[in-house]
């Protein structure tokens, strides 16, 4: 039987300026990377990336079954993740795919915006009216995809705000906007009918995401029938349990994945290759551990539907060297240094 060497240690991460969502401010990136060693010495790396406020499991708990575990794990332990877990399903299953990889070589040099504007990056805009004059450096280095969150404000100033962003923004500029289930109904209706007017005439929306909150799928099914610009589901479908259930249910729109939040990276693989869904990859603003996995290992091996910017332009929110310097190695060496979260 197949057992592990099972080693683990808490990253606490500050974003440079709190990021500003429906939920709330947000001001550390708070995780688990874990490391997993074959009999013979190969090293799989993972990373439990959780969001509580998204639908999985909290960091606590995911520490708690993290000290649950023996440091010699049986890979059937693995196998029986509960689906309550799912960034630990996550984790632990994509340091097992790792390990058919050689990480020794390979650092995080993170590509230059310019780079990462050529593979379709999409790029966090700052919310509300900062939105206004952060665009401008980053279409100039080639980014041409951005994403800014509303449902923050009152729906009056955003949607003046809102116009006032698509008339400067460049032609070829596609923005998501993306409301974290904040509105109401007649707030999603608004909105989209105010993309429908603008498209054609400014920049492009690509799509709104989450208009409405997780439990309105029914609303989100009537609002897609009533408008043309698409609408993209989020938190809807946050962990597969749910996004298989969004299918079931009828949902042909678009789907963003968070891979570290929705567990079993393989149980997706095979529900993708079965329905070809309109993805759209989108971060958890995890660190270059799980986005390594995610970018190499993961999105390659899913057909497309349809191409568009994946959603991992989001180093600029962090202050720390690690994606710019780092590898797998010494970003967890930098770990047991700079002490834990506990
Ligand atoms: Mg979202």
């Amino acid at each position: 039987m197949n057992h592990y060497w099972f080693e683990y240690r808490p990253y606490d991460r500050p974003f440079k300026q709190p990021l500003h969502t429906h939920h709330g401010w947000w001001s550390n990136r708070q995780g688990i990377i874990l490391r997993l060693t074959s009999a013979n010495g190969q090293v799989g790396w993972g990373e439990i990336a959780p969001i509580a406020w998204f639908g999985t499991e909290t960091l606590a708990q995911a520490l708690a079954f993290c000290r649950s575990l023996p440091s010699k794990l049986a890979a059937a332990a693995i196998e029986h993740i509960p689906a309550s877990l799912p960034a630990c399903r996550f984790g632990f299953e994509s340091a097992l795919e790792m390990m058919q990889i050689s990480t020794t070589s390979i650092t995080f040099a993170s590509p230059s915006p310019h780079q990462l504007g050529a593979v379709h990056n999409s790029y966090l805009l700052p919310t509300g009216e900062a939105a206004l004059h952060a665009w401008q450096p980053l279409v100039t280095a080639g980014v041409n995809t951005f994403k800014w969150k509303i449902g923050v404000a009152n729906l009056e100033d955003e949607l003046q705000i809102f116009n006032h962003l698509m008339q400067k923004l460049p032609a070829d500029v596609r923005l998501r906007l993306d409301a974290n289930g904040g509105l109401d109904y007649y707030q999603a209706y608004q909105w989209l009918q105010t993309c429908d007017r603008l498209s054609g005439h400014t920049a492009t929306v690509e799509f709104l995401e989450q208009p409405l909150s997780k439990h309105q799928l029914k609303e989100m099914l009537q609002l897609a029938e009533r408008v043309q610009t698409p609408i993209a589901l989020d938190e809807s479908v946050a962990t597969f349990e749910q996004l298989e259930a969004c299918y079931t249910q009828g949902w042909r729109g678009m789907f963003v994945i968070k891979p570290a939040l929705i567990g079993s990276p393989q149980q997706l693989r095979n529900f993708c290759q079965q329905y070809c869904l309109d993805l759209v990859w989108s971060s958890a603003l995890e660190t270059p551990i799980a986005q390594y996995f995610i970018q190499h290992v993961l999105i390659p091996s899913i057909p497309v539907v349809q191409h568009r910017a994946i959603g991992f332009g989001v180093d600029q929110w962090f202050n720390d060297a690690w994606t710019t310097e780092g590898n797998f190695e010494q970003l967890w060496q930098s770990l047991s240094l700079t002490g834990t979260i506990e």
